[in-house]
């Protein structure tokens, strides 16, 4: 991981304090997460990296391989997607990496959940 985040110019993030450890001995950016509370961990990111998570966020990078999505039509996914869920959702995105298919569907809801409570909108 710390030759990948090295490689690649990225920052490790971990709660695992020896990783850490090794990582900053390497002089690659690290951050030890320290609450276990995930919107907090956000937080963090925020006030030390000046991560800015969007308030409206859009589809733009598949979370499997981080290649760009674009937009496709239902007819495209048809074969590919369950037929309750091309009933349910008028937009479908395509990884342009690995072929992968999103929806705004129940994770989503969840991201816009958890920006809600970031921007303090929302307290459970
Ligand atoms: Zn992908």
């Amino acid at each position: 991981m710390i030759g990948i985040a090295r490689d690649e110019g990225r920052i490790l993030i971990s709660r695992d304090r020896e990783l850490i450890s090794r990582t900053k001995a390497e002089n690659v950016p690290a951050l030890y997460v320290t609450s276990l509370d995930f919107t907090e961990q956000l937080r963090q990111m925020e006030g030390e990296f000046g991560v800015v998570f969007q308030d409206s966020p859009e589809l733009s990078r598949c979370p499997v391989c981080n290649a760009e999505l674009r937009l496709t039509c239902k007819k495209d996914i048809k074969a590919k997607v369950l037929e309750s869920v091309i009933e349910q959702y008028d937009r479908f995105w395509v990884c342009s990496g690995c072929e992968k298919i999103y929806w705004h569907g129940g994770h989503w809801k969840n991201v816009c959940e958890t920006l809600e409570r970031l921007r303090g909108a929302k307290n459970d």
